[in-house]
């Protein structure tokens, strides 16, 4: 029997603009800091404009096709059954099933897994058949859930003709084993459809929903180009997604209020079938739009399966993907999976004490860059302000209780001879560098280094050592809370992105002998854009310097494509015990004090006629704030890392305002809109012995961990490969060191080549 459906596959529209922070603009003139201490007489003028590059490229919609199912078998309708684990094996491992590796569900489930470091696999069901084999092996079922992409897996066989990925045999093979193994399914992008042969846009099976919206015209658009400015109405409005009772249990980590908007996916608005149209199917629904329409239920099939479906589309940049997407795979696993999540917010502001370039907010866009003839340097009035600034953050936001910034410390601007005064009105030699001292264990610090020299081309084992050492003397000389193992470079240089006066190779070198030459401050090249030459050509001397000294994290920049880990939460091994660990840079320029400076400086990039023109229009500094945290959402979500302002920033513009405290007042607002657990701030060495520890979490599942749920004794037994011993994290049970995090309690357990891991789990749901 063939079936028709129709199926729209929207996919992404999301704007990320990844920067390229800290390039060092070259230096137009040297100048003397008006008042400025004795340690602190000039200043390099470094760090210049970012560029923009979008990572993502939106895809235009796709037609409506209609999708063939050869031979879709109707699951048995038997009565609801007991919830009763049957007493067999499951590996604690999860299927990820989609047509191909280009469909944007499929996409939206490896990123959320991958996020988590979770334990799966994908079946590419256009190319690989479900076999048996694929669902069990000797010792029991392989996987502990299924996480469908869309409801029919539709995928387009041929320009404008789609289909199914699976045959009917396939779709009863799944359902028979979830039906065996008791094993839970979640799908994206469904269609509400009785699961029937007779109507045009049916589905492999009916998920006890129905359309509500005439046939032919399902699906609500939500479309809203990526370069439409953040204050102007979409083409089409996003559907307002809310919480049920039902919804605020599975999903309890978000804001039981919270509004949910769906954005750039197509929706079907639906309703809960009746008992006479889904005989024998439990439905409930989770997720509501505001006509009180269903969006996301939870039902069980007649013959028992327990299913979760989504009636919009999903991938990985939407907000929706991102808010959903734990609470579906926690559903799915029965509470207890490998990997973890926890939401980390870390900001730094580097460049403290020293002072930099002033942006000139009456440059247009257009005109040759130009600067302020004179630099720009907090004074102690605006630190003492950031102090009382983040304490207003911390009241304010109390998801964001403890945060405090990561203020990275140059010791040649501080003068460490001057007497500590918690006074911003003192007359010391540099009051600055009194409250400095007032300051130094109420703030957390972290090093870049004593002058912020360019790191490419420093090879002089002394001269690097002073850099790196002498600053931590004088950190500890003035007392700061500062964190001894993470070093971040002055324009995060000596990590291979570097001037050359070569021009750029076609290939990236494979060796560090084939790497470009390093351009000299003043010399050839010296005015080019930073390139990526890659790692291999990163200064090898810094590095064996670095370690020597202590240092275990060094701060990368994730707009450079080389400094770009492999999965999520990792950071690259530049030598054993050195990770790289990359941060995201944001739009607010290094050189900007005010709302009105901040304001050119984006318009001067990405308005008409800009360096990099992207939206239509300028924007005004609302919209930049909107813009920004967006993007700092999506990051704090699927990332460990931290965004970085400068010091310039931090200029108290207005009574108890700077321009990075109004970013994290919106980010919070944002966060706490949707969210109900706290953000974490974890010091930088924290953050990187984090990241080491998920890096090295990774690499032992890739190495063949086998992890085991005997449902006959609720016993969950890991065993490490023969080979490799590692970290591994995981949520549900309480071993090894744990916590409680939004509830969920997480552990984290080092295991030894080949070692057996045994405790009890039985879930509670
Ligand atoms: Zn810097």
């Amino acid at each position: 029997m063939k079936t028709t459906i129709r199926i729209v596959t929207f996919l992404l529209i999301t704007l990320l603009l990844l920067l390229a922070g800290c390039n060092l603009q070259k230096s137009n003139s040297e100048g003397e800091a008006p008042n400025g201490p004795p340690q602190t007489p000039s200043m390099p003028r470094f760090e210049g404009a970012p560029v923009a590059l979008p990572v993502q490229k939106a895809d235009a919609n796709r037609p409506l096709p209609g999708v063939q199912i050869p031979g879709v078998a109707q699951p048995q309708r038997q009565g609801v059954q007991s919830q009763a684990l049957p007493a067999n094996r499951v590996a604690l491992r999860i299927l990820v099933i989609g047509p191909t590796a280009e469909d944007p569900g499929l996409q939206a489930w490896k990123a959320i897994l991958d996020q988590l470091g979770a334990h799966y696999e994908v079946l590419l069901a256009a190319s690989q058949e479900l076999t048996s084999g694929v669902l069990e092996d000797t010792t029991g079922g392989r996987f502990q859930a299924i996480l469908l992409a869309s409801n029919n897996l539709a995928y387009e066989v041929s320009p404008g003709v789609f289909a199914s990925a699976f045959t009917g045999d396939e779709w009863s093979r799944l359902w028979d084993y979830q039906r065996r193994y008791a094993v839970r399914s979640v799908s994206l992008y469904t269609f509400p459809g009785p699961g029937t042969p007779t109507v045009r846009f049916a589905d492999p099976e009916d998920y006890c929903i129905r359309s509500v919206r005439p046939a032919g015209d399902e699906e609500v658009r939500t479309d809203n180009p990526a370069t439409n400015p953040p204050g102007d109405p979409p083409p089409y409005p996003a559907v307002q997604m809310t919480l049920t009772p039902e919804g605020r249990g599975l999903f309890s980590y978000l804001n039981p209020s919270a509004v949910i908007p769906i954005q750039n996916a197509y929706t079907y608005p639906a309703r809960l079938a009746t008992a006479q149209e889904s005989p024998g199917c439990l439905v409930q629904p989770l997720l509501r739009d505001s006509s009180n329409n269903v969006l996301g239920v939870f039902s069980r099939s007649a013959d028992g399966r327990e299913r979760i479906a989504l009636t919009f589309a999903s991938n990985p940049y939407l907000l929706h993907t991102q808010l959903l997407g734990y609470g579906l795979v926690r559903w799915a696993t029965r509470g207890l999976f490998i990997g973890e999540r926890r939401h980390i917010l870390a900001v730094d502001v580097d460049d403290w004490g020293l002072e930099s370039d002033w942006w000139d907010d009456t440059l247009q866009p257009g005109e040759p860059l130009r600067y302020r003839p004179q630099p720009f340097r907090i004074s102690a009035v605006d630190a003492w302000s950031v102090y009382q600034q983040q304490r207003q953050l911390n009241a304010t936001y109390p998801l964001s209780n403890g945060f405090m910034l990561n203020l990275a410390f140059n010791g040649r601007g501080v003068n460490t001879g001057v007497a500590a005064s918690c006074n911003p009105g003192v007359s010391s030699g540099d009051p600055l560098s009194s409250l400095t001292k007032c300051l130094a264990s109420r703030m957390r610090w972290v090093n870049h280094t004593r002058d912020h020299p360019s790191m490419d081309n420093i090879t002089d084992p002394a001269a690097l050592r002073f850099q790196i050492a002498e600053n931590t003397r004088l950190a500890n000389q003035l007392g700061l809370w500062y964190g001894s193992k993470t070093l971040k470079t002055g324009e995060l240089s000596g990590l291979g992105w570097y001037r050359s006066p070569d021009p750029a190779p076609i290939v990236l070198p494979t060796l560090p002998s084939e790497c470009p030459p390093i351009a000299t401050p003043a010399g050839p090249g010296s005015d080019e854009p930073r390139k990526d030459f890659g790692l291999v050509c990163a200064n090898s001397s810094l590095l064996d310097r670095a370690r020597e000294l202590g240092i275990r994290y060094i701060h990368g920049n994730y707009s450079v494509t080389s400094h770009k880990p492999p999965c999520p939460i990792c950071g690259v091994a530049l030598r054993p015990d050195l990770l790289m660990t990359p941060v995201w840079p944001t739009n607010i320029a290094y050189t900007v004090t005010n709302p009105a400076e901040a304001t050119s400086f984006y318009n001067y990039i990405y308005a008409p006629g800009g360096q990099n023109p992207y939206w239509p229009r300028p924007l005004s500094y609302e919209e930049i704030l909107e813009q920004e945290t967006n993007l700092a959402l999506y990051h704090l979500q699927t990332s460990a890392s931290s965004h970085y302002f400068h010091q310039a920033n931090l200029r108290e513009y207005a009574p108890g305002r700077s321009l990075v405290f109004d970013y994290l007042n919106r980010l919070m607002e944002k966060y706490t809109s949707f969210y109900q657990i706290p953000v974490l701030n974890p010091s930088w060495d924290e953050i990187g012995e984090y990241v080491a520890e998920r890096t090295n979490h990774t690499e032992l599942l890739q190495a063949g961990l086998t992890a085991i749920w005997d449902r006959s004794t609720n016993q969950v037994i890991f065993t490490a490969p023969s080979g490799r011993s590692g970290v591994l994290f995981f949520t549900g049970a309480a071993q090894g060191q744990s916590t409680v995090y939004g509830g969920d309690t997480v552990s984290k357990v080092s295991l030894s080549a080949g070692q057996n891991l045994s405790f009890s789990y039985t879930p509670s749901e």
